[in-house]
């Protein structure tokens, strides 16, 4: 080890929202941590919409309540087929409380998480921060080095590479990565709007990808719109009021008059996945793992949830939690969730994108039978809240309505308990 070389358990690359979140679950478990990249993005103009799961973690870090106040709770969401289609499908809502939950999580704007995720990393006595970029890796059998840029190395027996979609700790771990831009961008904004949104999420299926409302505290919402990249540059230029009125155009004037009230914002849309989730030391989380385009509100929640799978295999590997098992393990457990959600997303944009009748046929008639039979639809916001929880409770919801149906069922089931 060099001189001055200092060591830790755990080194956090990227100070993203999901490098900060895993620097504090591991000092909260009790890792000592040293979490390295620039401040945080405090010019993100985007929000999160984070799912109920999601937030108990937010929760158990001492977050939550930092953020609760500028955030608004998503109670319904709406899905509405604005294409110009030959098939289309009709408008499917699904309200939380279907599903016995207050509702499905919080819409968050990203400067307010960024800064509070910030402010408890600060704070936390276990985390070292290092406000710098790592500018190269030397892995080696026992442990990882990060040369930073300020001059000083750092070492742990584990790296958490949450340095985004280029990710160069992956790249440093010999992790190939697969992907492509995709022929779109997101215009985000914020707006606020005459009528009240009623804690409702529409997202409005078009052929150039899905323009996605999001409620925040009072009357004001934000607005993920996929279109042409060029499009976006077009009506990203336009003055103020011809933009407010492209967007209430779009909504079908469903929040009444629209005045935009952020300076709008161009992410250019890509996807990529990595050959292998941690190897070498290394683990992936968060875009360093897996990149999609912004449809369903996945990304960051999916982030969330490597990093409780990622602390759940540390925590039984204390000695040395970068062990080539525990990373095997962490690779074969996250594989399926996150090949589900990229594999989905991607699907139902194709899908958007495709004028093939086929596609058409297949997104129109996934939507009809959502819209049509409840218990499928219950799936699909559980599956969408806690994978794997979707199925189980499936199962449990025929079979009450199957004992219901049957003659003298309430009976039978008196019986039995
Ligand atoms: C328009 C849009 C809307 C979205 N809406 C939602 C939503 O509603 N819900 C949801 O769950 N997800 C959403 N997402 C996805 C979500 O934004 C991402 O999953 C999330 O921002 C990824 O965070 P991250 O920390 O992994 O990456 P990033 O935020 O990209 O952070 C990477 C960090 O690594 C740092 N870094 C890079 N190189 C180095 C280095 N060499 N050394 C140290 N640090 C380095 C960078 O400076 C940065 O701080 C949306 C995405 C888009 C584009």
């Amino acid at each position: 080890m060099a001189r001055g070389q200092k060591s830790f358990d755990v080194i956090v690359a990227g100070t993203g929202p999901a490098g900060m979140l895993a620097a504090l679950v591991f000092s909260d478990a009790g890792f000592s941590v040293a979490l390295t990249g620039p401040p945080a993005n405090r010019t993100d103009g985007r929000t999160t919409a984070l799912m109920v799961p999601a937030l108990a973690v937010l929760d158990r870090v001492g977050v939550l309540s930092r953020i609760e106040d500028a955030a608004a709770p998503l109670r319904i969401m709406r899905i509405v087929d604005a294409t110009e289609r030959l098939i289309r499908s009709p408008v499917v809502t699904f309200h939380a409380s279907e599903i016995a939950e207050p509702c499905f999580g919080l819409n968050i704007p990203n400067q307010v998480l960024n800064g509070a995720l910030e402010a408890a990393a600060g704070a936390a006595t276990g985390i070292e921060r290092r406000q710098s970029l790592v500018d190269g890796w030397e892995i080696g059998e026992d442990q990882v080095t990060a040369r930073l840029a300020d001059g000083s190395s750092i070492s742990a027996k584990l790296a958490v590479a949450a340095d985004g979609r280029n990710s160069p700790a992956r790249a440093a771990a010999g992790i190939r990565v697969s992907g492509r831009p995709y022929p779109q961008s997101a215009l985000v904004l914020t707006f606020a709007h005459a009528r009240g949104h009623g804690f409702t999420s529409t997202e409005f299926h078009t052929e150039d990808g899905p323009f996605t409302q999001v409620p925040l505290p009072g009357d004001r919402s934000s607005l993920v719109w996929v279109l042409k990249p060029r499009e976006a540059e077009r009506l990203a230029a336009l003055p103020e009021d011809a933009l407010s009125l492209a967007v209430e155009t779009r909504m079908q004037s469903m929040l009444g008059r629209i005045t935009v009230d952020s300076q709008p914002q161009i992410f250019p849309l890509s996807g990529s996945l990595p050959s292998s989730f941690a190897k070498n030391r290394v683990a992936l989380v968060g875009e360093a793992a897996h990149m999609f385009p912004p449809i369903g509100a996945q990304g960051l929640n999916l982030g969330v949830r490597d990093v409780q799978q990622l602390i759940e295999i540390a925590s039984a590997n204390r000695e040395d939690p970068g062990n080539a098992r525990a990373l095997a393990t962490y690779d074969s457990k996250r594989r399926p969730d996150i090949l589900a959600r990229t594999g989905a997303v991607s699907l139902l944009n194709r899908s958007l994108l495709s004028d093939m009748l086929p596609a058409q046929i297949a997104r129109s008639a996934g939507l009809s039978a959502l819209g049509a039979f409840g218990p499928l639809r219950a799936l699909f916001m559980r599956e969408g809240l806690r994978p794997g929880s979707g199925f189980s409770s499936l199962a449990s919801t025929v079979r009450e309505q199957v004992r219901r149906k049957r003659p003298g069922g309430d009976q039978v089931e008196q019986h039995r308990h």
